[in-house]
């Protein structure tokens, strides 16, 4: 009843309030399970053009209250989320989870400061944003200019394990998981949807970034692959309705890495020439491979060479 009422209400303060909806840019949104909404960012690098649009951001509704998963990767790609929250429902966003600390997922944070949400994170988060964030910041102002990279807001509540959040009629599990794509990863799963938001925890067409532990991915996946999940929705790429058969691909490449590394390894190969080998690599399907596939090799390289 209460949703009805609100709903009707946001349809009558629509028509009311013209400027709503006719600011509907071609900003997409899908409603991929009920109340949970997905907006797919595009596969490029972040440039003037795209404003840094390139990571899937969104968020689910409640009977009471909203929660956002990522801002995205610019404060105008925040507003235009904020924006698109208020032509569909007007319960307050409570909490603004960010599933860790890239760009693309954190520059538009300051568009929802003035909805005071509790802000979720990993518990390395913040340290992350002390050792990074400054330089994100300064990277990104030459790229999107200066309006559009200006601060990440602070985690509030942090998540050592795992934290429950509860919309109204609507849990969410948040987990943070060990050092993957990232040393502060976060997972959000809908109960009601059995939706697994893993954000850059899978990448589907864009080649993976490691940025954290590759063992380490290939072990918090593993463990994902056991989560009942009806859709999945990965940082980069279309939501996966096959889960777990949906990740072979992300975990194959992890595997076939981490094997042909310590391969080199073992032949007494330098990471400069593991480097100069992954140049001629075969892309296969994966997008952006040049640009991430040889930053992937040195990352595994230096992780193998310890072992
Ligand atoms: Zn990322």
């Amino acid at each position: 009843m209460y949703r009805q009422l609100s709903l009707q209400l946001s349809a009558v303060l629509i028509l009311l309030w013209p400027h709503v909806a006719l600011s509907a840019d071609n900003f997409n949104l899908s409603e991929v399970a009920p109340g949970v909404f997905v907006h797919f960012g595009k596969h490029e690098e972040a440039n003037g053009q795209n404003l840094g649009d390139i990571a899937n951001i969104g968020f689910i509704v409640g009977s009471e209250s909203i929660a956002v998963i990522d801002a995205g990767g610019s404060v105008e790609i925040g507003r235009r989320l904020r924006e698109s929250i208020g032509r569909h429902s007007f319960l307050p966003i409570r909490y603004l989870i960010i599933s860790h600390i890239h760009p693309d997922h954190t520059l538009g944070s300051p568009a929802f400061a003035e909805d005071q949400p509790d802000i979720i994170g990993h518990f390395r988060l913040p340290q992350a944003i002390t050792q990074r964030g400054e330089f994100y910041i300064d990277r990104f102002k030459g790229i999107l200019g200066d309006h559009n990279a200006t601060t990440i807001l602070s985690p509030n509540l942090l998540v050592e394990s795992e934290m429950k959040i509860d919309l109204g009629n609507r849990i969410l599990l948040i987990k943070a998981h060990q050092t993957a794509h990232t040393d502060n990863d976060l997972s959000i799963y809908d109960e009601n949807t059995k939706s697994l938001w893993l954000a850059d925890l899978l990448f589907l067409d864009r080649t993976p970034a490691i940025d954290g532990s590759t063992i380490g991915w290939i072990n918090t996946l593993k463990s994902l692959q056991k989560v009942s999940a009806n859709v999945v929705i990965p940082g980069h790429g279309d939501i996966v309705e096959n889960w777990p058969e949906g990740s072979n691909k992300i975990l194959g490449y992890f595997v076939d890495l981490v094997n042909w590394v310590r391969n080199l390894i073992q032949n007494g190969e330098s990471m400069a020439s593991a480097t100069r080998l992954s140049e001629s690599a075969e892309a296969g399907d994966w997008l952006l491979f040049d640009d991430y596939h040889p930053r992937n090799v040195v990352k595994t390289f230096a992780e193998l060479e310890w072992e």
